[in-house]
């Protein structure tokens, strides 16, 4: 007994000393429940046939199983990690012939979702191109689409989406920190153990600088809201260098929110089988605890004020889903603002906006309730061509720049 008085009573002083500040919990009219539930994986395997080899046993692939229907058809089933679950089937895995051949592989969602992402390939999981729309028949009610697909002795890469895993993110929030005013550091470790990446952007001292935080991948499949956070965070990397912008902002970013989904090939959710979308209430998954977490301790240890919040995510269409008018902000006039100069750069008649008002427990109601910051969820099309998607994020984040400069 005097032994665990003593333990709680050093705990208790260790905890004074060296506890962050932690985010306060917050209540939405809207609440959901985000405690942990049961997921299922996917065996990882090769699969062997008389010519045809198949693969899943590399980061982010998904592949449920793999059967032959006759010499040239095969069907690829694609189960999400657990239910319910947000339709969002990706699929990716590796395929290679003794022979050079034409065949045809189904992908079979069964599960109720239907086929939403345009195959594409790659012979080396870097380069990517579509599969062109001829080559891909959708059943009648979608929940399968047949691929026709030329393989040969050299491995080919089928994908929902290009592949960025954790690793390849790593590389890319690496190549960012060579220069002197960025650093990388770490906000905590995901439930399976993986970092979650952070980026400091600063010229000088980080203190008393008003701050913009920015993340993306909370959910896995989302890779062109990701590649417009990249194109978005390069930008304010090399124009807001020279333009005195990082000399009077901070600019916390998180590029890859669901390392382990993103690497476990999910649907959506994290290996607490939740969407951590949902989870900026209680805090019950560890990536939501720790990111949120480090947003406050280092806001706060640096007596930062954060104005505003963006997430980046990928969906049907681009649309940004704003806070409504009727919400309290520190920058009232920066959304409005902010869009009509996207608008106009990027040469569009109309931009779509959604807003809302913060009923579900999500990272843009978040940044509001949390900092009384904008929060924006920045939502790029599936579809929407790669070489519009980087003007976006470049043209978003010259009009960001120039109208917080102005503040
Ligand atoms: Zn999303």
């Amino acid at each position: 007994m005097k032994k665990i008085v003593l333990l709680l009573f050093a705990l208790c002083l260790s905890c004074k000393s060296t506890s962050p500040l932690t985010a306060s919990k917050h209540e939405y009219a809207k609440p959901v429940d985000t405690t942990k539930r049961p997921i299922s994986n996917q065996k990882k395997k090769v699969y062997q046939f008389e010519y045809l080899g198949v693969r899943n046993d590399f980061p982010a692939a998904r592949l449920n199983g793999f059967i032959k229907n006759n010499d040239s058809t095969y069907t690829a089933s694609i189960w999400p990690e657990n239910f319910p679950i947000n339709p969002s089937p990706w699929y990716a895995f590796k395929l290679w012939s003794k022979t050079e051949r034409i065949i045809y592989v189904n992908l079979d969602y069964s599960n109720g979702a239907k086929h939403r992402y345009a195959p594409k390939l790659s012979a080396d999981g870097e380069n990517w191109t579509l599969l062109d729309s001829t080559s891909v028949q959708r059943s009648a009610d979608s929940t399968s689409a047949q691929v026709k697909l030329q393989v040969g002795k050299d491995t080919l890469w089928l994908a929902a989406q290009e592949i960025q895993d954790h690793r390849r993110v790593g590389e890319w929030v690496q190549s960012m920190a060579q220069h002197n005013f960025v650093s990388q550091n770490s906000a905590g470790k995901s439930m399976l153990g993986r970092d979650l990446y952070n980026l400091n952007l600063s010229k000088g001292l980080n203190i008393n600088k008003p701050v913009v935080l920015i993340i993306s991948r909370q959910h896995p499949p989302e890779v062109t809201g990701f590649l417009c956070m990249k194109a978005f965070v390069e930008t304010i990397i090399e124009e807001g260098s020279t333009n005195g912008f990082l000399e009077k902002y901070r600019i916390l970013v998180y590029p890859l929110m669901n390392p382990d989904g993103v690497d476990l090939g999910h649907y959506r959710h994290n290996t607490g089988g939740v969407d951590l979308n949902r989870d900026w209430s209680q805090y019950h998954q560890p990536e939501i605890e720790q990111v949120t977490s480090h947003m406050v301790h280092e806001t706060a240890t640096h007596k930062n004020d954060v104005v505003l919040g963006l997430d980046f995510h990928s969906t049907y269409r681009d649309v940004y889903y704003t806070p409504h008018e009727s919400i309290e902000r520190k920058i009232p006039n920066f959304t409005k603002a902010w869009l009509e100069k996207i608008r106009v750069a990027v040469g569009l008649k109309d931009i779509n906006e959604s807003p809302g008002k913060n009923l579900q427990p999500t990272s843009s109601a978040w940044f509001n309730r949390q900092f009384g910051a904008t929060g924006i969820t920045y939502e790029i099309g599936d579809d929407t061509p790669r070489g519009f998607i980087k003007t976006k994020g470049v043209e978003s984040a010259r009009a960001m720049m120039q109208l917080l400069l102005a503040e």
